[in-house]
Formats: C-alpha cells, sequence, structure tokens
C-alpha cells in the first residue's frame, strides 16, 4: 500500500474531529438539528484549515437518512454510501482554480433542477470560489438568486474579499479561524501519539507549530517531510533542522549569547555552520527576533524557565532590560536592510556583529574608552542605574568577583569591614566604590547650570532633561536613542508649544535614522506633547545631522558623550578618595601590591 500523506489520514470525519473550529462546527450542528439549512455557505479562511473538511462532513450529514445526535452522518445509509463513491451524482466537487470557465459552472449546474437520485439535497462543493471567472460568476449567481429547494452550494475560500457583495449576500458566511500555535502543536502531538512518531525534544513541536503557520495541512506536511529524513519515527533536533532547513535551537542560542557577551568567533562560528546547513537567512532571522523577543517578555516578567533552551540563566541574568530592547530594535530594522542588500548573507552577519561590538563603538566613539579583549563592559544605562542606587547608600568598600581563598579573613575581623579587597595574581583586582551624595549633587548641578543657560523655558518645571527621565520610563530604548543626540537650539516651550531642535552626530547616525523613521518619530512626537502637556499639532521636532565640523565649531556633544565625560570625573575622583583611603592602603600593605583598577558595581550594599 502507497504512504498516504499524514494530512490526508488525520483530515476530520466527523465533526468532534476539527480542531480550534468550535463555533463553526457548533452552528453547523445546530442547523441540522433544528432544520434550519440554508441553500449557500461561504466558509472563508487560511489554506489548510478545514475548509473543505468542514463542507464534506456537512454534505454527508445534510444528505443522511439516520443523522446521529451529534448531526453526524450515520456512514451507512444510502445516501452515506451514495457520497463514498466518487461518481456520486448527488454530491458534487469543484476545484475553482482548475475548473474556473464559465462551461465549468454551466456543467456543474446544468442538471441542478433535478431532484436527487437519493436523500433530500443535492450538495455542490465548490472550492477555491475566488478563482471563478467573471462569466462563471455571474452564471452561478443567477443560480444562487433562486436555487431550486434541494440544492445547497457550500463554497470555500481563502480570499472573500475578493467575492462580490452581492455573492457574499446570499451566503450564511463562516469565517474560520486561524490555527493558533496551541491548537497546532496539540494536533501534532495528537498524531504523533498515534502514529508512534518520537520528538526528542518538546520544543521541535512547537517550532513545527508556527511553521504550520496557522494551518493544519500545513503543520503535518511539514512533519511528513522530517519523517521522511528519519530512518526510525524519531525526531531529533538535528533531523528537524536538516529537512526543514530551520535553524537549531542551540545555534540560535550560540548567537544569542554571543550577541549579548561581544563575543563575535562565536557568532561567527554558528552563523557560517547554518549557512552551510543551508538554513535559510530568513528562517535564522526570524528564529533570532522571535528568541530575544521572548527573553525579553521573560524579563518583563522575571520568568527564565520559558526561555531556559533560547539563554543560558547566567546571560540572561547579566543582560539587562534597556539593552535587551535596545538589542531586539537594532537587529529587526538592520535585517530588513540586510535581507534585501546585494549580499544578504554578509550583510546579515555584519548587523549580527554590529550589535554585538556596540559597546567597543560606543567606547570608540565617546573617545578612549576602549574594553579590553572585546569583552563588553557596563553599559552606560546600567552605570547610571548604579550611581543611582548607590547614592541613597553610605559608602562601603567592596570586593568584586572571585573573591579568592580566604587570605583575608585576619582583615576582616581587624577593620569590621563586610567584604573588603582579594589577593589575586590574574584577575585585576576591582573595588565597588560608591558615589556619595554630594559628588553627585555637583556633576548633575553642573550639567543643569549648563543646560539653563540654553534653555528659553517659561515658568513651568518642564525641561528636556525632565523629559528624557520620563521617558527612560515610558519607552527606554528611545530614550537612550535619543541621548545620542542633544539640543542644537535652545528648547523652545511657551504658550502651549514645544520646538525641539536636535542633533546627532555623524557618528550616531543610525539612531538618527531609527528617530527618522515615521513611527519613531511619531512616537517621540506624542511622548513629547504628553510630557510638555501639548497638543501634538503644537510640537515641532527638527532631526538633524551635525557634521564634525560643524560640532567643533559650536562644541556639540551628545547627551551620551556628556554623560561618559561626566562619570569620567566622578570615577576619576572616587579613585583617587579610595586610592587614598586609610583602610585600603593598610590592605596595599598587608598583601604588598597596589590598585590597579577600581569599577563601580551595583551589587553593592551595605
Ligand atoms: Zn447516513
Amino acid at each position: 500500500m502507497s504512504y498516504q500523506v499524514l494530512a490526508r489520514r488525520w483530515r476530520p470525519q466527523k465533526f468532534e474531529d476539527v480542531v480550534g473550529q468550535g463555533h463553526i462546527v457548533r452552528s453547523l450542528q445546530n442547523s441540522l438539528k433544528e432544520d434550519r439549512v440554508g441553500h449557500a455557505y461561504i466558509f472563508s479562511g487560511t489554506r489548510g484549515i478545514g475548509k473543505t473538511s468542514i463542507a464534506r462532513i456537512f454534505a454527508k450529514a445534510l444528505r443522511c437518512e439516520t443523522r446521529l445526535e451529534s448531526g453526524d452522518a450515520c456512514g451507512s445509509c444510502r445516501s452515506c454510501e451514495d457520497f463514498n463513491t466518487s461518481s456520486s451524482m448527488n454530491v458534487i466537487e469543484i476545484d475553482g482554480a482548475s475548473n474556473n470557465g464559465v462551461d465549468d459552472i454551466r456543467d456543474l449546474i446544468g442538471n441542478i433542477q433535478y431532484l436527487p437520485s437519493s436523500g433530500k439535497y443535492k450538495v455542490y462543493i465548490i472550492d477555491e470560489v475566488h478563482m471563478l471567472s467573471t462569466p462563471a460568476f455571474n452564471a452561478l449567481l443567477k443560480t444562487l438568486e433562486e436555487p431550486p429547494e434541494h440544492a445547497i452550494f457550500l463554497m470555500a475560500t481563502t480570499e472573500p474579499e475578493k467575492l462580490l457583495g452581492t455573492v457574499l449576500s446570499r451566503c450564511q458566511r463562516f469565517d474560520f479561524r486561524h490555527a493558533g500555535v496551541k491548537d497546532l502543536a496539540d494536533h501534532i502531538r495528537k498524531v504523533s501519539v498515534k502514529e508512534g512518531i518520537e520528538f526528542e525534544q518538546e520544543i521541535l513541536i512547537t517550532e513545527l507549530a508556527k511553521l504550520g503557520n496557522g494551518s493544519f495541512r500545513d503543520a503535518l506536511s511539514l512533519l511528513d517531510q522530517v519523517l521522511s529524513f528519519s530512518t526510525d519515527k524519531n525526531i531529533s533536533e538535528e533531523v528537524f533542522s536538516r529537512s526543514l532547513g530551520v535553524a537549531k535551537t542551540s545555534a540560535i542560542k550560540n548567537i544569542i549569547e554571543g550577541v549579548i557577551e561581544a563575543d563575535v568567533q562565536r557568532i561567527t562560528e554558528t552563523y557560517r555552520t547554518m549557512i552551510a546547513e543551508n538554513v535559510s537567512l530568513k528562517n535564522i532571522v526570524k528564529s533570532l527576533l522571535e528568541s530575544v523577543f521572548g527573553i525579553i517578555s521573560s524579563k518583563d516578567f522575571n520568568d527564565y524557565n520559558r526561555v531556559s533552551d533560547r539563554i543560558s540563566k547566567e546571560v540572561f541574568d547579566k543582560a539587562s532590560r534597556a539593552e535587551l530592547y535596545w538589542i531586539y530594535e537594532v537587529l529587526a530594522q538592520d535585517f530588513a536592510w540586510s535581507l534585501t542588500s546585494i549580499a544578504p548573507e554578509d550583510a546579515t552577519e555584519i548587523v549580527i556583529r554590529k550589535v554585538a561590538l556596540r559597546n567597543d563603538f560606543i567606547a570608540e566613539v565617546s573617545g578612549g574608552q576602549q574594553t579590553s579583549s572585546g569583552k563588553p563592559q557596563a553599559s552606560s544605562s546600567e552605570l547610571e542605574q548604579v550611581i543611582e542606587e548607590v547614592v541613597e547608600e553610605k559608602p562601603v568598600v567592596q570586593v568584586l568577583e572571585q573573591p579568592i581563598e580566604p587570605v583575608i579573613e585576619a582583615v576582616k575581623e581587624a577593620k569590621e569591614v563586610e567584604e573588603i579587597v582579594e589577593k589575586t595574581v590574574e584577575a585585576p583586582r576591582k573595588i565597588v566604590i560608591p558615589i556619595p551624595e554630594k559628588v553627585e549633587e555637583t556633576v548633575s548641578a553642573e550639567a543643569e547650570n549648563k543646560v539653563e543657560e540654553k534653555e528659553v523655558i517659561d515658568n513651568s518645571d518642564k525641561s528636556w532633561e525632565g523629559f528624557l527621565n520620563y521617558l527612560t520610563g515610558v519607552s527606554p530604548a528611545s530614550s537612550s536613542n535619543l541621548e545620542q543626540g542633544n539640543l542644537t537650539r535652545p528648547l523652545a516651550y511657551v504658550e502651549g508649544t514645544v520646538a525641539v531642535s536636535l542633533g546627532f552626530p555623524q557618528s550616531s547616525k543610525v539612531f538618527f535614522d531609527y528617530l527618522n523613521e515615521a513611527e519613531a518619530y511619531e512616537k517621540l512626537k506624542t511622548n513629547i506633547a504628553k510630557y510638555f502637556d501639548v497638543e501634538l499639532e503644537k510640537v515641532s521636532l527638527i532631526l538633524n545631522l551635525v557634521n564634525k565640523a560643524e560640532a567643533e565649531k559650536t562644541s556639540f556633544q551628545s547627551k551620551f558623550e556628556i554623560k561618559v565625560k561626566e562619570e569620567e570625573i566622578v570615577n576619576q575622583n572616587k579613585e583617587k578618595e579610595i586610592a587614598s583611603d586609610e583602610m585600603i592602603k593598610h590592605a596595599e600593605d598587608i598583601f604588598g601590591s597596589s590598585i590597579d583598577k577600581i569599577v563601580l558595581n551595583e551589587k553593592n550594599r551595605s
């Protein structure tokens, strides 16, 4: 016996077999029970979702002489037997796509006036009815206007909007639900159990369901394809990925972790292996975006388990939310460009690497702040957060990273400090320094002075600074984008109008471009209107690129550059202070070494 494809073998035969279209099934069952049957039905919805299957189940039930309680056909009466023969004169099925001429329709309805040879109804099933030519349609329409009592039309279409209003108005229309991933996964699982198919990982079922794209038929056809690569109905990730040309979960994990940890080598190796294994670019890109999206959601809801196969706990904890939002935005935007570029494979690789190296680039842009060994430094937002948190704390000196051996016990006792300095040969010593309030105050006061000189504000307390703070709460990613630029003209906020002129250095063109996108631009405007409490039409927002010469002439600096400078000052001050601390000097004496690096850390708690 030849192999029958799964989609066909598992085609629903009775109402209860139909998955995910409960509303339609119930309605049809009721109309059968109450004998309220219309003359024309339109079943609309995406492909492979069960439209034709339901049409057949319904047709058979309509004709059955001894219907069951459920509304299903009995399967054994004369009409049911007639239904099972392909030459039935009472159930006539045509495909509108291949029989779309007016003659085809005339053939179909030519003998419509004759009573059925058995049972009560003659049923006409027309698949892809929107494909009929206009003359064919008109011929059909005439019949639909005044159909004989015994004739019922069941028409299926994936594009109901192509049907004339005159047709739709004569039909009962049922819109089939797009099958959700869960419905599809449940169906795949059910079929797999009955067929003795085993998936090595549960996530493969979900992946398959997603690839089914709302269609039961497509999902099962894909399962057939996977099975043809497997020798024993056992589906491993390897088989799955090779047969469907999709990215392995482990490979996607490699790339995501590589992006977060700035591990370009890991990214490149994994990426090129996938390309060599014929994984489509589109698939790689889609999987990456989906995964980052999932990670962001998990971060927002603090639920790591949902993405445990996409990212390790360690890296998950390490990545900040703002960073992940930013990564998603940039990837989504740049992939749109890379996929349509002249060399899509290379361009896509560059996009991923660029995002991975974000901290290095920012450091290069802001001058001097080089990162070592390609590892990312804490992002500016993280540092900010540290500073904010730490302001409330009392100054404390604390050790960071791999505390080494109990050498320091004695010091601990002697000095009554909770955690102190470690002695290490290889690892650089890192000491966490909180920023005392006064330092922070000085810095922000300075910054404010600078801004105040520039700003023309009415008496209200609303300022550009205030807006940026507000935006950080509403949309952290766009706030960090904005910080890549700065006001080029004083903010004008008078009489219910706001005029903002923002400049971006050439090095931040990517952010400038992003903010210039219609959607981002409108969103920014809306947020400005909200914060300054003016009408949207009263917001003037001008974005400019400031070239190097101009920037030098006007000593233009982006917020980000200013911030980095400020942080440097704070750090230098604190480093000086710490280095001259009595206790530290004492510790240096004990260990016979000197401090070589001082960093701020958010874990600092007294
Ligand atoms: Zn029957």
